[in-house]
């Protein structure tokens, strides 16, 4: 029989289709995708080329003098930076403002076919490090209210240029998919009287069922209402609402677990399709207890359709225990 099952966390309820999972092997991808080239003459990321991209916001350099990672202004953004955060009645009914915003991409590697399963401790934490002094430098400017940080690794994900990069987007706004997880978190916290993260923290970790990795400052897991096969969450042990919070020594600790998640989805899964995203508290929030903030990695081996769509509600054909087994093994 099916199980329908609920993420405390959000809400979500997520139907595991026990009658027609599949082993964790069936999701190893057959062929990874065609070897890319060491160096693009193509690629506006790749070295030579940063003539074709905005002038960098900072990059890093390696004893050599060349960069090691960049972080640029989207040439394309999605918001600009001028403009106002009023909300205007337009005809007295639909709702607007300006397209006021940051868009910005880091660049995580010079080579071209450089890919976060094979990067070292030390890129993996500069990653980190970029990510940190981005979301600190964003949240400065009071306009914006929410600052997300996503990574989409291959073309199923959405990626449109494949060399390795992220990318921040601050919103002047907080949008409603997000206001509901912070809501959900908010009653749990209203409700019991600590932080909903923190307690499922301590069941995975007494469990073990769900669990893939850990060490002194994060953990990361397979949620029990996993949406997708291999749906992953990686989580502070360390009670913070916001992502701005994580400490110099948590940095470490973040970029060896996901230096290792990443080697074993690159290794075990080869190299699967993924989306990435920073989950965090809106600015302001700073040291709240009802939020904890934490990083999901979305596979994406299904695709979701008009159900899914529909209902919000996801059937995963995967079971979580048995995905967390197959990927501890690796
Ligand atoms: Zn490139
Ligand atoms: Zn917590």
């Amino acid at each position: 029989m099916a199980e329908i099952r609920q993420n405390p966390a959000t809400k979500e309820w997520v139907i595991i289709a026990t009658g027609r999972v599949k082993r964790p092997e069936d999701f190893v991808r057959d062929e990874p995708e065609e070897a890319l080239p060491h160096h693009d003459g193509n690629c506006p990321f790749c070295p030579g080329n940063e003539g074709k991209t905005p002038p960098e916001i900072f990059s890093n350099k390696g004893k050599d003098g060349k960069w090691t990672l960049r972080v640029i202004p989207n040439k394309f953004p999605a918001l600009e930076p001028n403009g106002q955060i009023d909300r205007e009645e337009a005809s007295n009914f639909f709702r607007r403002m300006d397209g006021l915003g940051r868009h910005e991409v880091i660049i995580e590697s010079p080579f071209h076919d450089a890919s976060l399963g094979l990067f070292s401790l030390k890129e993996t934490l500069e990653i980190v490090d970029a990510y940190k002094r981005r979301y600190c430098d964003l949240i400065t400017d009071n306009r914006f209210k929410l600052v997300t940080i996503f990574r989409n690794n291959g073309k199923g994900a959405g990626t449109s240029l494949e060399h390795p990069h992220s990318q921040i987007v601050a919103l002047p706004v907080v949008p409603v998919h997000v206001r509901n997880r912070l809501e959900s978190a908010m009653r749990y916290y209203d409700d019991h009287g600590h932080c909903v993260f923190c307690r499922m923290i301590g069941m995975e970790l007494k469990s073990k069922k769900r669990l893939v990795l850990k060490n002194d400052d994060f953990i990361a897991f397979e949620p029990f209402a996993s949406r997708v096969p291999f749906e992953t969450w990686i989580v502070p042990l360390r009670h913070q609402a916001t992502f701005g919070e994580i400490s110099k020594k948590e940095m470490k600790g973040l970029a060896r677990i996901l230096k290792s998640l990443f080697e074993k989805f690159y290794r075990g899964l080869n190299n699967p399709a993924y989306n990435l995203i920073v989950r965090t508290a809106p600015t302001g929030d700073e040291g709240e207890e009802y939020y904890h903030w934490h990083i999901q990695v979305i596979p994406r081996m299904t695709t979701s359709a008009g159900f899914e769509l529909g209902t919000g509600v996801y059937i995963n054909v995967s079971l979580p225990e048995s995905s967390a087994e197959f990927l501890r093994k690796v």
